[in-house]
């Protein structure tokens, strides 16, 4: 019989997703470029479900019913252009082809434009979770034509992560929407990361043990701070290496990778003019912890403090840390979520924002306690930034002088705070009553003649700064 969905890409994630898919009662037709992972998959995994495997695309494409669904789920880029062009002239109108992989938001749009000349559906869809993800649960964001979401979400809410019964899928916005949510999601990920790992290293300039810190990230995630990062963090902080008897964290080098959605982010960012200042520190955390050039020259030769944290109150400084990784993290969605609004501004898609933090509840690298209370105050008003939500606004309230406490804490010792610190600047600049831009719009109208505004009046002023120094009046 034609089976009822299809998976071509059977690496990790897409034999992941086609042991889901196959578990949840669904067929599922199988290919990959070499025949040797479908192979594998089938002879691995054959008695998990329905699996209908092809060895060419042609018998891939012929082997489903109609509208065909293909996920595809191949490396992002160049690949998955290449897997396009092949299907394209085997398929037929109104069929549907899904992208799994990591795609930039920009390449979505383009694919669903040519696509949807040839009177096919593209849905570009953020898959999250990693591989354990894929096969258990992950969240799933996907964007393309509403009509698209109607013969697919069902298929896809089946497989996705569940939380309080509702499914961690949900339909984004046309073209681009899916890969973008997933874009920002992993912006996120990189600021909540770089905040465990500042958390993770004031405590132990404070003395902790990693073994130590890793009693305290377990007990915060019995809390507020519950989240499957903060779970990870005592595991990887547990983990004691077996050639050396030493804690796993510290035999790892400390230059921190990426494959490039934080970086994707925050030049979005940059382009929309949205300030996700967190996102965009923790991605330069990462580039600096690499650049070995420039930390064997400064070490050593710099001067400052010595990474000495007084532990006289260590639960005092554990529990304003706590209080930090709230609020910096807070500042995180904030940014983020605004992102996903202006981009979704720009490009006509109508995100619902409590739609987004409902499916990262579950199933994701960011799923957290708290996303249940961002979704539900998105869901009761509109809100100009998440920190004005009454809960949000109060919980702030209560922390931010343990935050200011730990950022003035990193600043004496010498222990570098950029998130945490850069998360409170933005705090205190969103709250400020007045900001120095206006001295920067002065010095740009003395300089460049660039004009100016004025609190008391509509209009655009120039003063002539290199004539009489009086006032024009230029708009
Ligand atoms: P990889 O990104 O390592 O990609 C390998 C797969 O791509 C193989 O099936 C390979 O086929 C296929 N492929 C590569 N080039 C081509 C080509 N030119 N034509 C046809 N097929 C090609 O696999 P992953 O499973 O790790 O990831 C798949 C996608 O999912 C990626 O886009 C990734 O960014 C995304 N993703 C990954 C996550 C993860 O945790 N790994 C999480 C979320 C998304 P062959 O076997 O023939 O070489």
């Amino acid at each position: 019989s034609l089976a009822n969905i299809g998976v071509t890409g059977l690496a990790v994630m897409g034999s992941n997703l086609a042991r889901n898919l196959a578990r949840h009662g669904h067929t599922v037709a199988v290919h990959n470029r070499s025949v040797a992972r479908t192979r594998a998959l089938v002879e691995q995994h054959g008695s998990e479900g329905v699996f209908v495997p092809s060895e060419s695309t042609a018998e891939f494409v012929a082997s489903l019913e109609r509208p065909r669904r293909i996920i595809v789920m191949v490396k992002a880029g160049d690949p998955t252009d290449a897997v396009i062009d092949e299907l394209v002239p085997l398929l037929e109108e109104g069929d549907i082809v899904v992208d799994g992989g990591n795609a930039h938001f920009a390449d979505t749009r383009r694919r669903e434009s040519w696509l949807r000349e040839h009177g096919l559906h593209f849905v570009g869809t953020g898959i999250s979770g990693g591989e354990v993800g894929a096969l258990e649960g992950p969240s799933i964001m996907p964007g393309g034509s509403r009509e698209s979401y109607a013969a697919l979400g069902p298929i896809l809410e089946s497989i996705a992560a569940k939380v309080d019964g509702e499914a961690c899928c949900a339909w984004m916005g046309p073209d681009g929407a899916g890969h973008f949510v997933k874009m920002v999601h992993n912006g996120i990920e990189y600021a909540d990361m770089q905040f465990i790992a500042e958390a993770y290293d004031l405590l132990s300039a404070a003395g902790l043990s990693a073994a130590e810190a890793a009693d305290v990230f377990r007990e915060w995630n019995t809390g507020e701070l519950d989240s499957f990062l903060i779970e990870i963090t005592a595991e990887v902080l547990d983990q004691v290496d077996t050639a050396t008897a030493r804690p796993l964290v510290d035999v790892i080098v400390d230059a921190a990778e990426q494959k490039g959605t934080g970086r994707w982010t925050v030049q979005t960012a940059l382009e929309l003019g949205v300030p996700v200042s967190t996102i965009a520190e923790s991605v330069f955390a990462r580039s600096g912890s690499g650049d070995t050039a420039v930390r064997d020259a400064a070490r050593g030769v710099l001067v400052g403090p010595n990474r000495t944290v007084s532990a006289g109150d260590r639960q005092g400084l554990v529990d304003d840390v706590r209080d930090a990784l709230w609020s910096s993290k807070v500042v995180a969605y904030a940014q983020g979520l605004e992102q996903i609004r202006k981009a979704s501004e720009e490009y006509g898609w109508d995100v619902d924002i409590a739609t987004v933090a409902r499916i990262w509840r579950g199933g994701c690298i960011i799923r957290a306690r708290l996303l249940a209370q961002i979704s539900d105050e998105y869901a009761a008003e509109r809100l100009a930034t998440l920190l004005v939500a009454p809960s949000i606004a109060e919980g702030l309230a209560g922390r931010q002088g343990a935050w200011r406490r730990v950022v003035a804490q990193g600043v004496t010792s010498g222990v570098p705070v950029p998130g945490f610190s850069s998360a409170l600047a933005y705090y205190d600049t969103v709250r400020a009553e007045r900001l120095p831009a206006a001295l920067v719009q002065g010095l740009r109208d003395n300089f460049g003649a660039h004009t100016y505004g004025r609190t008391d009046r509509a209009g655009a002023f120039h003063t002539l700064w290199s004539g009489d120094r009086t006032e024009v009046s230029t708009s």
